[in-house]
């Protein structure tokens, strides 16, 4: 396999290596709680260099389903995905085109991908919160995604590459983008062109992940601008006020 390194450069090739295509494998849109509806999505995808992105909204394939139908065939091949909310933590399911049950156990929600013909990857494995953790390395997951470009996740990621490379799992690389402008600044590379390629490059254990950090520093004081206004207590009084004038 590749190793589960980082590299600096968002997409090209890698001396001596295959040439490599990018693929963002971690995206949301307003069909769940992503900023963007799924149009714009698609819009800010199309102008992009990807050569493959799923689209995986928590708990449903609805914004996938709308991201490719929007694009027609233009821009990236679009992967069908969720992020199922099970009862351990976060577990995204690629190349699913149905919905997951969600509550169940991450090794149940496991097999329930596999039984879908999915790619079960365990994301964001030591984020605080909503993170399956160790099971990453004791469950069949897929894959892990090793860089996920949530603002401050650089300790949990770290975390996931020291205690999970050595699995021999496929190493991935999401934005977890809630907002247009964090689309593909993290990415996975994989070798060839295609949807069907990123697959069987998963399977293979022959990805890397790849980071733009120029992006990311750039987006995250506007995600965690987002994430206040969303989350905190006197945001939440402001924004019920708001909403009663
Ligand atoms: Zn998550
Ligand atoms: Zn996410």
């Amino acid at each position: 396999m590749l190793a589960p390194d980082m590299n600096d450069r968002p997409d090209d090739t890698v001396p001596g290596r295959a040439v490599l295509a990018a693929a963002d494998v971690h995206i949301h849109t307003c069909c769940s709680d992503g900023a963007a509806s799924p149009n714009e999505v698609a819009r800010v995808l199309a102008a992009s260099s990807l050569a493959v992105a799923a689209v995986t909204d928590h708990d449903t394939v609805g914004g996938a389903l709308r991201v490719r139908e929007a694009l027609a065939g233009r821009g990236p091949e679009i992967v069908i995905g969720c992020e199922v909310s099970s009862a351990d933590g976060h577990v995204l399911a690629l190349f699913v085109e149905r919905d997951v049950p969600v509550g169940r156990s991450a090794r149940e929600t496991v097999e329930l991908i596999h039984e879908r013909g999915g790619l079960a990857v365990a994301v964001h494995p030591y984020f605080p919160v909503h993170s399956v953790g160790d099971l990453a390395a004791r469950l069949p997951f897929d894959a892990i995604e090793v860089a996920n470009g949530t603002p401050l996740g650089e300790m949990a990621n770290r975390l996931a590459r020291r205690r999970l490379a050595h699995l021999g799992r496929a190493a991935l690389g999401g934005s977890d983008a809630h907002l247009l402008r964090e689309i593909g600044h993290v990415r996975t590379l994989f070798p060839g062109r295609t949807a069907a390629d990123l697959r069987s490059a998963i399977e293979r254990a022959e990805t890397r992940a790849a980071f733009d950090w120029r992006a990311h520093v750039a987006a995250a004081p506007f995600r965690l601008a987002r994430e206040a206004w969303r989350t905190l207590p006197w945001a939440r009084t402001a924004r019920s006020a708001l909403a009663e004038t």
